[in-house]
């Protein structure tokens, strides 16, 4: 089984306390003000205390204990076919505007003795979308952990995602869209299990929309 530091490593955990509600609610002030609002009217007053809340839950991710994730939901077994689960559902923040990035995930694997229980797969794409991102790290990262929990013959995931923080910039549309993939073990090596993969989640995939 694993280390601690291992599997923590691999989940990218800060292992410090909460967050600091505080200091939030103080800089949200200070924004509010910054931008010539009023903090005092009714309709702010309680603002500064919600954001802290809401960061709370949409930063989560940092620190899921990535044991109570995967504990009990391992299972030996003698199946070494393509796992695929499609159409995670997930929402993010972009590192760079703290503005959303929402879209979906598909993670494929091929076990080598080794499965994780199927409802755990969105629950690792939710700790890592739960954090300050870009599209590119958070899709490598659900690829590297499945890898560091499972050792499987090969990982895929690819991920589409629009990005708020363009499309509400004035940016062209089409540039707030965005599909990133991580391959690893078979995935990459052999064209055939990539294609089967890709034919996969290509077939009566919707586009995304809102
Ligand atoms: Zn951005």
């Amino acid at each position: 089984m694993h280390n601690p530091e291992e599997l923590f490593n691999a989940a990218s955990i800060i292992c410090d306390d909460g967050i600091d509600h505080e200091t939030i609610r103080s800089s949200v002030t200070k924004i509010l003000k910054a931008v010539g609002e009023d903090p005092e009217r009714e309709g702010l007053l309680n603002t500064p205390n919600r954001v802290a809340k809401s960061y709370e839950e949409l930063l989560a991710g940092y620190r899921i204990d990535p044991y109570k994730l995967i504990n009990g939901a391992m299972f030996d077994v003698d199946y070494d076919e393509m796992v695929i689960v499609r159409d995670i559902e997930f929402y993010s923040l972009c590192e760079h505007h703290m503005l959303p990035f929402i879209g979906r995930a598909h993670v494929a694997y091929i076990p080598d003795k080794k499965v994780i229980g199927l409802s755990k797969i969105p629950r690792i794409v939710d700790m890592f979308a739960r954090r300050l991102q870009v599209q590119e790290r958070l899709t490598s990262q659900v690829a590297c952990f499945l890898d560091e929990v499972l050792h499987p013959h090969g990982v895929a995931v690819v991920i589409e995602a629009l990005h708020l923080c363009s499309m509400m910039r004035g940016v062209k549309k089409h540039d707030s869209r965005m599909t990133t993939s991580s391959m690893l073990g078979y995935f990459r090596k052999n064209l055939a299990t990539r294609t089967e993969f890709l034919d996969n989640i290509s077939r009566s995939a919707e586009p995304l929309h809102f």
